[in-house]
């Protein structure tokens, strides 16, 4: 899935580069699903950065004010 994508964020589109830097990111949580984890039309590779800030982001949009 990462070397399809060729290391770019799909978010940014930048290419990554480092090592753990290129995170195999879930478009649409697979909570536990094995079917969704495995899925690769549901996965996109994100750089750390773009990752994070999602994941920041839908935690903030869970959390309550
Ligand atoms: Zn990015």
């Amino acid at each position: 899935m990462l070397v399809r994508d060729m290391f770019t964020c799909a978010r940014c589109k930048r290419i990554i580069i480092g090592k753990g830097q290129a995170v195999a990111d879930h478009i649409v949580p697979h909570r536990g699903n094995e079917r969704m984890f495995w899925d690769e039309r549901n996965l996109q590779c994100l750089c750390a950065e773009c990752h994070d800030s999602a994941k920041q982001a839908e935690d903030k949009r869970k959390a309550p004010a």
